[in-house]
């Protein structure tokens, strides 16, 4: 019997080739993170053209682009990016279907793990079947490295202890800090999962015996451990050493409750971390040496002048297997600036995350998205920024009217519950524009509808009750 030899995880990739293509902090910060935007756009023109040469020996790419009259040479800088369809979800729930269960839509078949180290995960949880993504070593080491940057841009430096309370599970996040910290950064990794794993009550101590200098969770779950936190007598400042909590969602309330530096970043499972924010908060950094992106109309398509709000469409550069190119993740955001920033960078920022156009909610004939009701109320210091919204259809003598109602769990102690409601009503009417419900509720009392604390990837935020009565 012959004996296969696996292919050994430090003779797979030309290193070298990939800190000289994708450097990692902190040599970035001091080159490309300055470049004058000509030479980053000449970068990405040249890694534009080899993706969208490897994406057309993709039968997914191929198929579509066939459909569309576009081949690969029509695609000469980013500005021809817009001749090429984007594709959403659907387009990707309907490769799988085409070609079960992986899609034809993977760089590398499953049985290439016998050649070269690969990896699978997978998203789609939370709006339907998994969707697989299949990831080459060179995809893992450069996400990594952009995971890298971003940690590194916002404070957690090498020594550092992190707490990771992410979910361990069938989708990419935690797995990619964690080997980010580990490889690249030089940081002390605590591997607690969330609090379904290692309970929170455990994970605090931790943080407090080992002097844990940074915990990796989202916004949500970072407020929730600090109040909790104080609850058990612990003193956020004395007990703990915590200097910064890079997160995924609104970094205010997390600086609030612990006191120290917080910032946001986003990116999706997968092309991994895509932008961050710097010390200047002044929007987020698109990580440019792998990403170009694009804001496009929600109803038509067409591309958006910077400053307007539509779907964020994403192509990535720098990943060798499955390819992304115009990739409509139906996220909304708006370009905020090209403009070089105050902390020396020159790739251009994005505002934070700003709704799914997938689950907008037209109300009155008005586009109301849930997560920007969310931005309004928690402006309010009486509330713990935990909310949860549902559409409903009430039926009245004049027929059938949808209203949107948002349920706000106000802190402990706060006096009139009545006048933070009318007061968060009118708030909604001004910087919305229509009346929008408003259900005060008592601390903790959403836990069981937004699913906070368990092992969901993200909140669940909202519900469209409307669809089951009609
Ligand atoms: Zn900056």
């Amino acid at each position: 019997m012959p004996h296969p030899v696996p292919p050994y995880y430090y003779q797979t990739l030309d290193w070298n080739r990939l800190v000289a293509d994708y450097p990692p902090a902190p040599g970035y910060f001091d080159t490309v993170w300055k470049w004058p935007r000509e030479r980053l756009v000449a970068l990405q023109q040249q890694r534009l053209r080899e993706a969208v040469q490897r994406a057309w020996q993709t039968p997914f790419y191929r198929r579509r682009w066939e459909k569309a009259g576009v081949r690969p040479d029509d695609i000469r800088t980013p500005a021809d990016l817009p001749k090429l369809p984007f594709y959403t979800v659907d387009d990707i729930r309907d490769s799988i279907a085409l070609d079960p269960p992986y899609g034809d839509y993977q760089g590398r078949a499953a049985a290439a793990a016998a050649e070269e180290p690969l990896r699978i995960f997978w998203s789609g949880g939370t709006t339907g079947d998994p969707r697989p993504t299949v990831y080459t070593q060179w995809d893992r080491e450069a996400g990594a490295i952009l995971t890298q940057r971003m940690y590194y841009l916002q404070g957690v430096r090498p020594g550092d202890v992190v707490m990771n309370s992410w979910a361990f599970s069938t989708h990419n996040g935690a797995w990619i800090y964690d080997h980010a910290l580990h490889h690249w950064l030089g940081c002390l990794n605590i591997t607690t999962g969330t609090g379904n794993v290692t309970a929170t009550e455990k994970q605090l101590m931790f943080a407090h015996k080992y002097g844990v200098t940074t915990i990796l969770s989202w916004a949500d779950h970072l407020v929730y451990m600090a109040n909790l936190a104080r609850e058990l007598g612990y003193d956020l400042q004395r007990d703990f050493k915590i200097r910064t909590l890079p997160t995924f969602g609104n970094p205010l309330p997390v600086k609030e409750a612990w006191g120290c530096p917080a910032y946001e970043a986003y990116g999706f499972h997968e092309v991994q971390v895509i932008s961050a924010e710097c010390d200047a908060h002044a929007g987020l950094h698109v990580f440019e040496d792998a990403f170009i992106v694009e804001c496009v109309d929600v109803d038509t398509g067409q591309p958006l002048p910077d400053g307007e709000t539509g779907n964020l469409v994403v192509t990535c550069l720098y990943k060798t297997g499955n390819q992304h190119i115009r990739y409509n993740i139906q996220d909304l955001c708006r370009i905020v600036s090209r403009e070089p920033c105050a902390c020396g960078g020159t790739h251009l920022r994005t505002d934070r995350f700003l709704g799914r156009s997938d689950t907008m909610v037209k109300l009155r004939g008005i586009n109301v998205w849930p997560e920007g009701c969310g931005n309004v109320v928690n402006k309010d210091p009486r509330v713990t920024g935990e909310w949860f919204c549902y559409a409903e259809t009430k039926k009245t003598p004049r027929g059938d009217v949808d209203e949107l109602t948002i349920m706000v769990e106000h802190k402990a102690g706060i006096g009139d519950a009545g006048a933070l409601r009318a007061q968060l009503e009118d708030r909604l009417k001004v910087e919305i524009g229509l009346r929008i419900n408003v259900e005060v509720v008592g601390p903790d009392a959403l836990r069981t509808l937004t699913g906070l604390g368990t092992d969901r990837p993200k909140p669940k935020r909202f519900e469209d009750r409307r669809i089951a009565q009609k």
